[in-house]
């Protein structure tokens, strides 16, 4: 008895007590394991001459028996040799199952969304399985070997006899109990069923011997009274269509079918968004089969994620996510691309030079950008989904092609509105904006009711000025990097080079700079080196309005600082903070008399508690919370 490696073991675990309700998927694994077994025969059968087979002749055969409670898989493919079935069948190799490492997968309960989400192989036999055989001869081997396990310890391989290679996969079904009805599946009914729905474009024939029912031919003889007579027959019937759906004209396809191969072979539990097909004919012939999921997989937005399309040149498969056909920002994007001119054995390193691959991922690219546009322009509702969870890989692609994509993408962005209190793209923002506005503006920060609640973003409101309230944390950098939309200037008004002020309040600010210069040198003073500079604020303008706020000095944003402040504990990219003073303000006033009187402490008191608010109302930390609780305090006795 061989042990099961320990990440096996407990995959086999999960399996044995799975609660998981698709049970059935188990036969689509051991089907495409099947056909992955032909393609690997055929595939080497195109390279190499002594390989003699016929494609008509390479099939996967089902068959059940009732009363031994059995169902098998058969397939004439590579087959496998006794070092293979200890390595393939006793660990868990294969990249997907990686994940069911993670620790999540080892919390009670995770079991249903790993099933769900990967597929895992041959182990889901377990799941309705209490003995598994696997018979199988390889490929230019004599001996046959068989690998028998029960699932929970370990397995053992022994010679056995197979007349040639390929592999059969027996599975004894686990006697039924309560709820979970095993029978079921020693039925003709549901195997020609299952793979219908999950093997239906297997690229080999799926074959059952099944059993008709015919009318006798009626005897000459026969009176009226003749009741007609019926007798069973068996034939082997081909279950799978075969032809591949990419192949097939789009006007032939139902949105059902397309359905069902997009869940099965992206494993998702939900249809897809938009289904794109399209068919390219010129010197470059290929079929192309695009999905726009429903939801992001689990792992989108983490390193491991692997985007792609699979890519097939005449039916085989050649890579199972080729890169190079999707940018990264649409590599949310699933699907099939397949090309009878694309050579088959050219090495993957000559497959990222090629020209075709780059022409083809151009065709993609529009595709899918004509896709969305237009679901953004007919179906703002599906689209505002879509973007809900894909939004903001669009943004970050404009931030790191360094602007490069915008083409692409500049007309799919949404940003929530604070005039329209809903989300808008450029385009409608720039449209809706009055002729006197300038600019685009916009304030990032981490909630929108916040924002909304921002002195400056009033003061810009109250102008009849639309403002974009940014609380994606890319948000910022998409927009910092477009810097214009139509020609139209992009702006953060928390910078300091935000001016709304006309030259006539301008003058006003210098004159009263200029009066209470004293005032100004005061605060600087006791703020020190917290702040830069203290000025007479151009964005809050009346008396209304908050007496005082901070503002950003130089190109970045508290939002940045507060990105990279997170991995960076040492302040190193503290951005400077301008305090900016609402001479409107009756606090101004307040301070103005205590300078007259000369109370600099007061004004001094006065500086820090507002400084304090402002780094507040920005979201911004203080430094010393104590302190202006007190200091706070000290006003109201
Ligand atoms: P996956 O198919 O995702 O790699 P499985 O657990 O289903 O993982 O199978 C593990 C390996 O066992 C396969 O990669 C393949 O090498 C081998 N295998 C499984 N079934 C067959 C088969 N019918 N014929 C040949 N090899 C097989």
């Amino acid at each position: 008895m061989n042990e099961f490696k320990t990440e096996s073991k407990k995959l086999l675990d999960l399996m044995i007590n799975s609660i998981y309700t698709n049970k059935e998927i188990f036969l689509r694994e051991l089907i495409s394991n099947a056909s992955d077994a032909i393609d690997k025969l055929h595939f080497r059968s195109l390279t190499d001459d002594s390989v003699d087979i016929s494609k008509e002749d390479l099939q996967i055969r089902l068959s059940f028996d009732r009363e031994a409670r059995t169902i098998t898989v058969s397939d004439n493919g590579i087959g496998m040799t006794e070092e293979d079935l200890h390595n393939n069948l006793g660990t868990i190799a294969h990249s997907d199952s990686q994940a069911f490492k993670s620790e999540n997968a080892e919390q009670q309960g995770e079991d249903v969304d790993i099933i769900g989400q990967f597929g895992v192989g041959f182990y889901s036999s377990f799941m309705v399985a209490s003995h598994v055989r696997v018979v199988s001869k390889a490929f230019g081997s004599d001996q046959a070997f068989a690998w028998d396990s029960d699932g929970v310890e370990g397995y053992t391989v022994e010679p056995a006899e197979r007349e040639s290679c390929g592999t059969d996969v027996i599975l004894t079904l686990k006697p039924s109990q309560d709820e979970e009805d095993y029978e079921d599946f020693l039925t003709e009914y549901r195997l020609k069923e299952l793979v219908k729905r999950y093997s239906n474009y297997v690229r080999y024939p799926v074959t059952m011997e099944v059993t008709h029912s015919r009318q006798l031919e009626i005897p000459e003889d026969a009176d009226e009274d003749y009741v007609p007579e019926y007798e069973n027959y068996t034939e082997v019937e081909t279950l799978n269509s075969m032809v591949p759906i990419w192949k097939r004209k789009k006007s032939e396809v139902t949105e059902e079918e397309y359905n069902q191969f997009y869940q099965s072979d992206f494993h998702d539990h939900e249809d897809p968004l938009r289904t794109i097909s399209f068919h390219a004919e010129g010197s470059l012939n290929y079929d192309a089969l695009l999905f726009i999921p429903s939801k992001a997989p689990f792992d989108l937005y983490t390193r491991d994620f692997k985007k792609g399309l699979a890519l097939y040149s005449s039916n085989v498969m050649i890579q199972e996510r080729c890169e190079d056909l999707l940018p990264d920002y649409f590599n949310f994007v699933r699907g099939v691309v397949d090309s009878q001119d694309l050579h088959l054995n050219i090495s993957r390193e000559t497959l990222q030079q090629n020209a075709q691959l780059r022409a083809i991922a151009r065709r993609v690219e529009k595709k899918v950008k004509t896709e969305l546009q237009n679901m953004l322009e007919t179906d703002r509702e599906t689209y505002e989904a879509f973007f809900d969870e894909f939004g903001e890989i669009l943004k970050f692609g404009v931030y790191s092609s360094f602007g490069e994509a915008r083409g692409v993408l500049e007309d799919l962005l949404l940003f929530y509105s604070a005039k329209e209190q809903k989300l808008v793209t450029l385009k409608e923002y720039v449209k809706a904006k009055p002729e006197e506005q300038e600019k685009i503006y916009f304030v990032p920060g981490s909630s929108r009711d916040l924002l909304e609640k921002l002195p400056v973003v009033n003061s810009v409101l109250n102008r009849g000025f639309d403002v974009l309230l940014c609380t994606a944390r890319v948000d910022e950098f998409a927009l910092g990097m477009l810097n214009s939309y139509d020609d139209v200037e992009i702006q953060n008004i928390q910078s300091s080079d935000f001016d709304l002020s006309s030259e006539e309040q301008k003058k006003d600010a210098e004159a009263v700079a200029e009066d209470n210069k004293d005032l100004f040198e005061t605060v600087k003073e006791t703020l020190g080196d917290k702040v830069v500079k203290v000025v007479v604020s151009t964005r809050l303008t009346t008396e209304a309005d908050t007496p005082a706020c901070v503002t950003a000095d130089g190109p970045m944003s508290f939002g940045m600082e507060r990105m990279m402040s997170e991995r960076d504990t040492e302040g190193r990219y503290k951005v400077g903070r301008i305090l900016e003073l609402n001479i409107k303000s009756p606090v101004f006033e307040a301070m103005k008399t205590a300078m007259d009187l000369g109370q600099k402490d007061k004004v001094g008191e006065y500086a820090k508690i507002l400084y304090d608010q402002a780094l507040l109302i920005e979201g911004l930390p203080i430094e010393d919370p104590v302190a202006f609780a007190q200091a706070v305090a000290k006003l109201m006795v």
